[in-house]
Parts: structure tokens; sequence; C-alpha cells
């Protein structure tokens, strides 16, 4: 029997599927995954993502992690593919009961997605450190260097930067989607990336599916494996 067949067939069978997803759901999508080492940075940059994004440097370099982060981290243009409106899809018909994502740029939602789990946040929340003001992704933009709340504070992207922990009460909401799933679906990660393989032991199902490109770690514990282009393959079983 075929991948797609097996993966159409599991669907089918579920009534409560979640899906995690990593930066492979959004590289479909034209946003590069910063972590793959292409030397793109290394050449334009002085110091490697994982410095630029932490939160020592926007600490003390506010105005260089901007120019970073607005050169590399918001891909505004970029429009849902076929696995984000097959999954807002699967959500719709009653079948999907939450999509848990490392990705940061809210494409899920753009899609129609509503119980999305963001556990590195979004780009499009950003909020005054000082007054608590929340503003959207246009005022960055539009922000020429440092974006500076109409109170004077700092205004910070709400994203999990480098030195930062995640957010317990999307943590919490994940553990608990991911126990009470009767289907997990995981794409586009190589589960390296913390907390992803971590989260994944509170599934108690028979129904773990990993799609993704490459070989994972997990690749042996899941009961259906399927190395392909995670938007293809879930708009076909979908
Ligand atoms: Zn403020």
């Amino acid at each position: 029997m075929k991948h797609d067949e097996t993966l159409r067939e599991m669907i089918q069978d579920s009534s409560s599927i979640v899906f995690f997803g990593g930066a492979g759901v959004s590289t479909e999508s034209g946003i590069p995954d910063f972590r793959s080492q292409d030397g793109l940075y290394n050449q334009q940059y002085p110091y490697p993502p994982e410095t630029m994004l932490s939160h020592s440097f926007f600490i003390s370099r506010t105005q260089e992690f901007f120019s970073f982060y607005k050169a590399k981290m918001l891909y505004l243009g970029a429009n849902p593919n076929e696995a984000h409106k097959a999954l807002a899809e699967l959500e719709k018909r009653g079948k999907l009961n939450a999509v848990i994502t490392q990705n940061i740029d809210g494409l899920h939602q753009k899609a129609g997605g509503k119980n999305v789990l963001e556990l590195h946040g979004s780009v499009h929340r950003n909020y005054c450190m000082s007054c608590r003001r929340f503003y959207g992704v246009e005022f960055i933009i539009e922000s020429k260097g440092v974006p500076l709340c109409e109170c004077g504070g700092v205004i910070k992207p709400d994203v999990v930067l480098y030195e930062e922990g995640l957010d317990e009460k999307i943590i919490r909401r994940s553990v608990k989607a991911i126990t009470g799933a009767d289907m997990l679906i995981v794409g586009g990660t190589s589960l390296n990336v913390y907390p992803a393989a971590g989260l994944l032991r509170y599934y108690q199902g028979s129904k773990l599916v990993l799609i993704n490109k490459s070989v994972t770690p997990l690749d042996s514990l899941a009961d259906l494996v399927i190395h392909e282009s995670i938007g293809r393959t879930l708009s076909d079983a979908c």
C-alpha cells in the first residue's frame, strides 16, 4: 500500500488529530530555516543567527538586533502552502484539535487555522517592555532603528529568543493536546530542536506519523514515516 493511502486511511479513522510542525512547514512557503547553515548569514553579518537572535544580544545591541530581525526574520509576503491549507481544512471538518508549531510566521492562522499553539511566539505580536502595550508587525517594519512605544519603552517581538524559556502556558496546552490526541502528525522538523522530541513522548496512541524530507532520530518510533514534501503529502491525504 502506498504511504499516501495509509495516511489517508489513518486520517479518516481519526477525530482528534494534533499536528506538530517545524521549520520545514514554512520553507515550502519560501521562508528559509535560519538554522540550516548555508553560510548566507556569515557573509552578511558578523555573528551567527544564534547570537543575533539571543536575549543578551537584544538587550545589549538592540539596534543591530532589529536590523538583522527585520532583514531576515520577517517574511510578510509569504503565503500559506498546501500543508497549512490542508490542516486548516481538517480543523474545519472537526478532525483536527490543534496545531503546535515552532514557526513564528503566523501562516497557519493566515490559512484559517484557529487553535494554533505557537511554541516560539509570533512576529505578529510585539509588546512594549515598559507598559506592555501590544503592537502589530507593521509598526516594527515602519520604525526606523529601534521601535519605541509612545511611552518611550522599547518594543520587543513576542518571539522566544535564544537564552529565553518557552511560555509555560503554551507548553501545558501542547502537552494536553498531544496527550488527548488519537493521531499525531509530526512534520517538517528534524526533531533536534527543544522541546520537540520531549513533547512527543506524551502521545499515547498508535498513529504517530512523521513527515520530513530527511531522516529524524525518532523515525524508528513512528507508525508511519514519509520522507517527502509536507505540503504535497498532506494535500494528497486530506
Ligand atoms: Zn509603552
